[in-house]
């Protein structure tokens, strides 16, 4: 199978840790090869949004994604235009960065509340709210299905086919964020690549490893080639289904990768990269 070139890696800013700036974090895909960078919101924040534009433009990175809208569940009205209001904003700072898509992590459960479906009711509604927004701004959708794990507390679209299904009520504008972290245990993760290709919805994809054990929920995704997924082929079946944009790496390791400094880390991504991705 063809080997990934740093070129074609785009690097999640959590990868390198919350310690790291998005300067820290663009010197470094510089200073690999990176062709791309996706940044997480508070990050941007951080740097300031003009200068987060600048800095990034100036490295001729390109932006596979911001990270993240969503969050839409509340226990009420008030809670429930919060955070549309904050979806707006995230939408203005994937424009401004002329990020390829903002990356939907669509919330769980209401504090105190059992009602699932109420909560994916909610979803749709605060996606449907988003996407008209997102539209006039040109800036596509793509809702990220997480591992069944978080569905309380994260998000309560869990499948990839779940994800496609709430895009085809929705229209245009809006698809999915491959992440193999959460989709990789899924029988029918297949068909629902392809079908996400043929529907023109494979915006993103994010890549690293499940390791056995886990130590944590959120903080112990691996590198690529450390752990169980077979990388290969799913990315098969996502450049099959006709995704030609970069391997975004993704790692939440507050144990091993985040202490490590973040030449190390990109070394590491390039490397596996070659070997594993
Ligand atoms: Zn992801």
């Amino acid at each position: 199978m063809r080997e990934i070139t740093a070129r074609e890696l785009s690097l999640n800013t959590a990868t390198l840790g919350p310690a790291r700036s998005l300067r820290e974090a663009v010197q470094a895909c510089l200073r690999h090869g990176i062709g791309g960078i996706s940044p997480w919101r508070d990050k941007i924040a951080e740097a300031g949004l003009d200068n987060a534009a600048r800095m990034i433009r100036e490295a001729g990175l390109a932006v596979s994604g911001v990270c993240r809208g969503g969050m839409f569940p509340a226990a009420d009205a008030e809670g429930r235009n919060r955070a549309l209001a904050e979806n707006h904003r995230a939408v203005d700072e994937a424009a401004a960065l002329g990020a390829a898509c903002l990356v939907m992590v669509v919330g769980g459960l209401p504090p105190a509340s059992k009602d699932l479906a109420g909560a994916r009711r909610q979803v749709a509604d605060g996606l449907a709210a988003t996407l008209g927004y997102a539209r006039v701004q040109n800036v596509p959708l793509a809702i990220e299905p997480l591992h069944p794990m978080y569905a309380a507390d994260r998000a309560c679209i869990n499948t990839l086919g779940q994800a496609l299904d709430v895009c085809d009520t929705l229209g245009p504008g809006i698809g999915v964020a491959i992440d193999v972290y959460h989709v990789w245990w899924d029988p029918d993760l297949d068909a629902a690549i392809a079908r996400a290709g043929a529907s023109g919805r494979l915006l993103a994809y994010h890549v690293c490893d499940w390791l056995v054990p886990t130590r944590d929920l959120l903080l112990d995704r691996g590198m690529m080639g450390d752990g169980v997924i077979d990388l290969r082929r799913i990315r098969g079946s996502v450049e099959a289904a006709g995704y030609a944009g970069p391997c975004e790496v993704e790692i939440f390791s507050s144990m091993t990768w985040w202490p490590k400094p973040p030449d190390e880390i990109l070394a590491t991504m390039v490397e596996r990269g070659r070997s594993c991705v």
